[in-house]
């Protein structure tokens, strides 16, 4: 059995423009890490597919997708970038990667389900814990962890996921779809007070999550994460887990205040791990979300790979 690995050159299409943090580059300092290290043999490589239109109102609302394919089939055709919000721009390549990041969360999903893969790694761009129901943000279009955890519910009939969220910034788009739907437990830790400024009040009694202040370390993230998620996973028992993978909590990132490094990363997908492998037949399914310090970037996207490969 092997980590599924699923990116797509479209995802490297997408570009905010000079200077912005979620840059083309991300992708391409994981894909050389990877290379450099060797860990790339360990690891199934397949291209994600675009997103089945039918799938995206399982997690977004008709009015949404409906004003989204609009906007973004526009700015392809025209080829004039708009903003979506003040962090969040779509230029000439946006539309592709988004419909290949969803594409791709889904896919894994169906492969991890369907047991040509143990788990898997989504290495897309955009992110999209950010996106609501209903909105773009945070660099963010469609969310595609979400999009994902519904298609294990709706699509494929599971009747318990986790998602589990270490980016420093709080998946309140997660929140806003997932909080109320019993079947998912979704647990987060993430710098408190840091855009978008929300989660300090759970929405929903399934939503377990954790802010923590600045310089928070990665022994106190740790020993947070034990007395919290752990007992929280284990008593929910999920048939799935989905992770979004977000490595700007990284000592290096400066998006952000936390100082995890790679060990923590290690330690946590460790963790992660050791809920699925007990009850969900070791179903995970992970997608990057932030991290913009390249290098920190590179080798904990590398450390978080091994361990889900077990090389
Ligand atoms: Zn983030």
């Amino acid at each position: 059995m092997t980590t599924a690995y699923y990116s797509h050159p479209d995802c490297r299409r997408h570009d905010m423009g000079d200077g912005h943090p979620e840059c083309p580059q991300r992708l391409a300092a994981i894909d050389d890490h990877l290379l450099a290290t060797g860990l790339d043999v360990a690891l199934d490589r397949r291209d994600a597919p675009l997103v089945d239109f039918d799938e995206l109102t399982n997690a977004h609302s008709a009015g949404y997708v409906a004003q989204l394919k609009d906007l973004l089939e526009g700015v392809e055709a025209s080829g004039r970038p708009r903003a979506l919000d003040p962090d969040t721009a779509a230029g000439p390549g946006t539309w592709p990667a988004v419909q290949r990041a969803a594409g791709a969360a889904i896919a894994a999903t169906d492969a991890v389900l369907d047991g040509t893969a143990e788990n898997a790694f989504c290495a897309i761009r955009p992110p999209g814990h950010h996106a609501t129901r209903d909105t773009a943000m945070g660099f963010c279009f469609l969310n595609n962890i979400a999009l994902a955890a519904r298609h294990a519910l709706d699509v494929r009939g599971l009747k318990r996921v986790a998602v589990v969220d270490f980016d420093v910034h709080h998946g309140n788009g997660t929140e806003d779809i997932l909080a109320g739907d019993e079947r998912v437990l979704m647990v987060g830790i993430f710098q408190h007070p840091l855009y978008p400024y929300s989660g300090a009040v759970p929405k929903g009694t399934n939503m377990h999550n954790l802010p923590i202040p600045p310089y928070t370390r990665g022994g106190e993230v740790r020993e947070l994460i034990e007395a919290n998620w752990m007992p929280a996973l284990e008593a929910f028992k999920p048939e799935m887990i989905f992770v979004s993978a977000g490595f700007d909590a990284h000592r290096d990132d400066d998006l952000g205040q936390l100082g995890l490094v790679e060990s923590d990363y290690e330690w946590i997908t460790r963790r992660i791990k050791m809920v699925a492998d007990r009850h969900a037949q070791g179903r995970i399914v992970s997608c990057l979300e932030g991290g913009y310090n390249l290098g920190a970037l590179a080798r904990s996207v590398a450390v978080h790979l091994r361990v889900l490969s077990g090389t």
